[in-house]
Protein backbone atom coordinates (compact mmCIF):
# COMPACT_ATOMS: atom_id res chain seq x y z
CA UNK A 1 0.00 0.00 0.00
CA UNK A 2 1.35 3.62 -0.58
CA UNK A 3 1.47 5.74 2.16
CA UNK A 4 -1.92 7.70 1.16
CA UNK A 5 -3.74 4.74 0.60
CA UNK A 6 -2.75 3.70 4.33
CA UNK A 7 -3.49 6.64 5.69
CA UNK A 8 -6.98 6.90 4.26
CA UNK A 9 -7.60 3.62 5.29
CA UNK A 10 -7.03 4.93 8.64
CA UNK A 11 -9.24 7.93 8.65
CA UNK A 12 -12.00 5.40 7.41
CA UNK A 13 -11.62 3.11 9.77
CA UNK A 14 -11.61 6.03 12.31
CA UNK A 15 -14.70 7.21 11.19
CA UNK A 16 -16.27 3.81 11.47
CA UNK A 17 -15.32 3.45 14.73
CA UNK A 18 -16.40 7.06 15.98
CA UNK A 19 -19.94 5.95 14.66
CA UNK A 20 -20.10 2.84 16.21
CA UNK A 21 -18.89 4.56 19.83
CA UNK A 22 -21.29 6.92 19.70
CA UNK A 23 -24.08 4.53 18.58
CA UNK A 24 -22.75 2.55 22.24
CA UNK A 25 -22.90 5.47 24.09
CA UNK A 26 -26.97 5.97 23.16
CA UNK A 27 -27.62 2.84 23.67
CA UNK A 28 -25.86 2.49 26.82
CA UNK A 29 -27.40 5.65 27.69
CA UNK A 30 -30.94 4.44 26.76
CA UNK A 31 -30.19 1.70 29.06
CA UNK A 32 -29.57 3.79 31.89
CA UNK A 33 -33.01 5.95 31.34
CA UNK A 34 -30.25 9.23 30.48
CA UNK A 35 -29.57 11.38 27.82
CA UNK A 36 -26.71 10.78 25.49
CA UNK A 37 -26.21 14.28 25.41
CA UNK A 38 -25.38 13.94 29.21
CA UNK A 39 -22.28 11.75 28.43
CA UNK A 40 -18.88 13.90 26.96
CA UNK A 41 -16.94 12.05 24.74
CA UNK A 42 -13.12 12.65 25.02
CA UNK A 43 -10.62 11.03 22.29
CA UNK A 44 -7.38 9.74 24.33
CA UNK A 45 -4.79 10.62 21.53
CA UNK A 46 -1.27 9.60 23.56
CA UNK A 47 0.53 7.77 21.05
CA UNK A 48 -1.67 8.90 18.21
CA UNK A 49 0.02 10.95 15.39
CA UNK A 50 -1.95 14.90 14.92
CA UNK A 51 -3.16 14.02 11.20
CA UNK A 52 -5.11 11.46 13.20
CA UNK A 53 -6.16 13.52 15.73
CA UNK A 54 -6.98 16.32 13.16
CA UNK A 55 -9.20 13.84 11.58
CA UNK A 56 -11.28 12.62 14.25
CA UNK A 57 -11.62 15.99 14.98
CA UNK A 58 -13.13 16.96 11.79
CA UNK A 59 -15.78 14.35 12.72
CA UNK A 60 -17.01 16.11 15.25
CA UNK A 61 -14.29 14.80 18.40
CA UNK A 62 -14.64 18.08 20.57
CA UNK A 63 -12.25 17.21 23.53
CA UNK A 64 -8.75 15.37 23.39
CA UNK A 65 -6.95 14.03 26.58
CA UNK A 66 -3.07 13.09 26.87
CA UNK A 67 -1.09 11.40 29.87
CA UNK A 68 2.11 13.12 28.81
CA UNK A 69 2.91 16.89 29.43
CA UNK A 70 5.45 17.17 26.95
CA UNK A 71 3.49 15.03 23.73
CA UNK A 72 0.71 17.45 24.60
CA UNK A 73 2.78 20.53 23.87
CA UNK A 74 4.35 18.97 20.77
CA UNK A 75 1.65 18.51 19.19
CA UNK A 76 -0.42 21.34 19.69
CA UNK A 77 0.95 23.44 17.01
CA UNK A 78 -0.10 20.28 14.37
CA UNK A 79 -3.59 20.78 15.40
CA UNK A 80 -6.06 22.18 12.94
CA UNK A 81 -8.71 23.70 15.51
CA UNK A 82 -7.06 25.33 18.09
CA UNK A 83 -10.21 25.18 19.75
CA UNK A 84 -10.68 21.80 20.89
CA UNK A 85 -10.55 21.42 23.99
CA UNK A 86 -7.84 19.58 25.86
CA UNK A 87 -7.02 17.53 29.38
CA UNK A 88 -3.83 16.21 31.13
CA UNK A 89 -5.04 12.42 31.95
CA UNK A 90 -1.88 11.15 33.36
CA UNK A 91 0.00 11.93 36.76
CA UNK A 92 1.40 15.30 36.29
CA UNK A 93 4.88 16.35 38.09
CA UNK A 94 4.91 19.87 39.76
CA UNK A 95 7.62 21.11 37.39
CA UNK A 96 5.03 21.01 34.50
CA UNK A 97 2.40 22.31 36.28
CA UNK A 98 3.23 25.83 34.88
CA UNK A 99 3.38 24.76 31.91
CA UNK A 100 -0.03 23.72 30.75
CA UNK A 101 -1.60 26.28 32.48
CA UNK A 102 -2.45 28.13 29.50
CA UNK A 103 -2.42 25.14 27.16
CA UNK A 104 -5.38 22.81 29.10
CA UNK A 105 -8.79 23.53 29.92
CA UNK A 106 -8.87 20.70 32.59
CA UNK A 107 -6.64 18.42 34.54
CA UNK A 108 -8.34 15.01 35.42
CA UNK A 109 -5.44 13.69 37.24
CA UNK A 110 -5.03 15.10 40.43
CA UNK A 111 -3.18 12.86 42.92
CA UNK A 112 -2.11 14.51 45.97
CA UNK A 113 -2.57 17.80 47.65
CA UNK A 114 0.58 18.59 46.66
CA UNK A 115 0.36 18.71 42.93
CA UNK A 116 -3.25 20.29 43.34
CA UNK A 117 -1.44 22.74 45.55
CA UNK A 118 1.36 23.59 42.57
CA UNK A 119 -1.15 23.97 39.74
CA UNK A 120 -3.00 26.45 42.41
CA UNK A 121 -0.10 28.88 43.00
CA UNK A 122 0.55 28.65 38.96
CA UNK A 123 -3.07 29.72 37.79
CA UNK A 124 -3.22 32.18 40.39
CA UNK A 125 -0.01 33.72 39.06
CA UNK A 126 -1.59 33.22 35.80
CA UNK A 127 -4.74 34.86 37.08
CA UNK A 128 -6.74 32.09 36.26
CA UNK A 129 -8.76 29.36 37.56
CA UNK A 130 -7.59 25.63 36.74
CA UNK A 131 -10.88 23.03 36.94
CA UNK A 132 -9.68 19.70 38.09
CA UNK A 133 -10.42 16.24 39.07
CA UNK A 134 -9.54 14.05 41.81
CA UNK A 135 -8.17 10.48 40.76
CA UNK A 136 -9.67 7.97 42.87
CA UNK A 137 -7.21 4.97 42.69
CA UNK A 138 -10.70 2.80 43.72
CA UNK A 139 -8.93 -0.83 43.35
CA UNK A 140 -6.40 0.25 45.70
CA UNK A 141 -3.32 -0.51 42.90
CA UNK A 142 0.34 -0.18 43.93
CA UNK A 143 1.00 0.43 40.34
CA UNK A 144 -1.48 3.03 40.23
CA UNK A 145 -1.65 6.42 41.36
CA UNK A 146 -4.32 8.45 43.19
CA UNK A 147 -6.01 9.17 45.91
CA UNK A 148 -7.18 6.16 48.51
CA UNK A 149 -10.27 5.90 48.60
CA UNK A 150 -10.97 6.69 52.61
CA UNK A 151 -8.73 9.42 52.18
CA UNK A 152 -10.60 11.40 49.19
CA UNK A 153 -12.85 13.41 51.19
CA UNK A 154 -10.11 14.71 53.73
CA UNK A 155 -7.84 15.82 50.61
CA UNK A 156 -11.11 17.31 49.05
CA UNK A 157 -12.26 19.57 51.87
CA UNK A 158 -8.52 20.85 51.55
CA UNK A 159 -8.26 20.99 47.65
CA UNK A 160 -11.42 23.11 47.44
CA UNK A 161 -9.72 26.08 49.65
CA UNK A 162 -7.23 26.56 47.06
CA UNK A 163 -7.67 29.97 45.21
CA UNK A 164 -6.41 28.85 42.22
CA UNK A 165 -8.27 25.69 41.41
CA UNK A 166 -11.81 24.21 40.77
CA UNK A 167 -12.49 20.90 42.43
CA UNK A 168 -15.38 19.55 39.78
CA UNK A 169 -15.29 16.03 40.07
CA UNK A 170 -13.59 12.71 40.10
CA UNK A 171 -11.93 10.07 37.83
CA UNK A 172 -10.95 6.40 37.72
CA UNK A 173 -9.32 3.70 36.37
CA UNK A 174 -10.23 0.10 38.16
CA UNK A 175 -8.27 -2.94 37.40
CA UNK A 176 -7.60 -4.38 34.58
CA UNK A 177 -9.61 -7.05 33.37
CA UNK A 178 -11.76 -6.97 36.34
CA UNK A 179 -14.93 -8.78 35.61
CA UNK A 180 -18.24 -7.12 34.66
CA UNK A 181 -19.54 -7.39 38.23
CA UNK A 182 -16.60 -6.27 39.86
CA UNK A 183 -16.22 -3.58 37.44
CA UNK A 184 -19.61 -2.24 38.24
CA UNK A 185 -18.82 -2.11 42.03
CA UNK A 186 -15.84 -0.13 41.37
CA UNK A 187 -17.60 2.06 38.96
CA UNK A 188 -20.51 2.44 41.41
CA UNK A 189 -18.18 2.92 44.53
CA UNK A 190 -16.66 6.01 42.70
CA UNK A 191 -19.85 7.24 41.57
CA UNK A 192 -21.25 7.08 45.70
CA UNK A 193 -17.79 9.19 46.39
CA UNK A 194 -18.62 11.54 43.58
CA UNK A 195 -22.59 11.99 44.73
CA UNK A 196 -21.29 12.46 48.68
CA UNK A 197 -19.09 14.80 47.99
CA UNK A 198 -20.93 17.20 45.54
CA UNK A 199 -23.60 17.48 47.97
CA UNK A 200 -21.16 19.98 50.00
CA UNK A 201 -19.17 20.83 46.59
CA UNK A 202 -22.15 21.92 44.25
CA UNK A 203 -19.81 22.88 41.65
CA UNK A 204 -18.59 18.94 41.34
CA UNK A 205 -20.43 18.11 37.33
CA UNK A 206 -17.95 15.65 35.95
CA UNK A 207 -17.96 11.65 36.87
CA UNK A 208 -14.68 10.86 34.50
CA UNK A 209 -15.56 6.99 34.38
CA UNK A 210 -14.56 4.05 31.66
CA UNK A 211 -12.46 3.50 28.42
CA UNK A 212 -12.12 1.37 25.20
CA UNK A 213 -13.14 -1.68 27.19
CA UNK A 214 -15.86 -0.68 29.49
CA UNK A 215 -17.51 2.80 28.83
CA UNK A 216 -20.66 1.22 28.18
CA UNK A 217 -21.06 -0.16 31.71
CA UNK A 218 -19.09 3.13 33.01
CA UNK A 219 -22.65 5.25 31.84
CA UNK A 220 -24.40 2.53 32.95
CA UNK A 221 -23.16 3.53 36.46
CA UNK A 222 -23.32 7.02 35.74
CA UNK A 223 -20.04 8.27 34.10
CA UNK A 224 -20.36 12.27 32.67
CA UNK A 225 -17.48 11.36 30.70
CA UNK A 226 -15.84 8.65 29.06
CA UNK A 227 -12.37 8.60 27.22
CA UNK A 228 -11.52 6.67 25.01
CA UNK A 229 -8.75 5.74 22.88
CA UNK A 230 -7.99 2.54 21.24
CA UNK A 231 -11.65 1.93 20.49
CA UNK A 232 -11.01 5.24 18.06
CA UNK A 233 -7.93 5.21 16.94
CA UNK A 234 -6.79 1.17 16.43
CA UNK A 235 -4.32 0.04 19.04
CA UNK A 236 -1.30 1.84 19.94
CA UNK A 237 1.88 1.68 18.81
CA UNK A 238 4.23 2.79 20.57
C1 LIG B 1 -4.82 5.54 27.80
C2 LIG B 1 -5.89 6.01 28.72
C3 LIG B 1 -7.23 5.95 28.36
C4 LIG B 1 -7.71 5.32 27.05
O1 LIG B 1 -7.44 3.96 27.03
P1 LIG B 1 -8.09 3.01 25.90
O2 LIG B 1 -8.19 1.69 26.57
O3 LIG B 1 -7.17 3.03 24.75
O4 LIG B 1 -9.42 3.58 25.58
C5 LIG B 1 -8.17 6.47 29.23
N1 LIG B 1 -7.81 7.01 30.41
C6 LIG B 1 -6.54 7.09 30.81
C7 LIG B 1 -6.21 7.71 32.13
C8 LIG B 1 -5.53 6.59 29.98
O5 LIG B 1 -4.26 6.65 30.38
Amino acid sequence: MTEKSSVEARFSDIEANYAEIRENIAQAAFRAGRRAEDVRFMAVTKTVEPVYINHAVSLGVRLIGENKVQELLSKLEYLDDPTVEKHIIGHLQSNKARKIINAVSMVQSVDSVSIARELSLRAAQNGTVMPVLMEINIGREESKTGFAPEAAAGAAAEIVTLPGVSLRGLMAVPPMDAPEKELRGYFAAVRRMFEDLRSGIPAMDTLSLGMSADYPVAIEEGATLVRVGSALFGSRRY
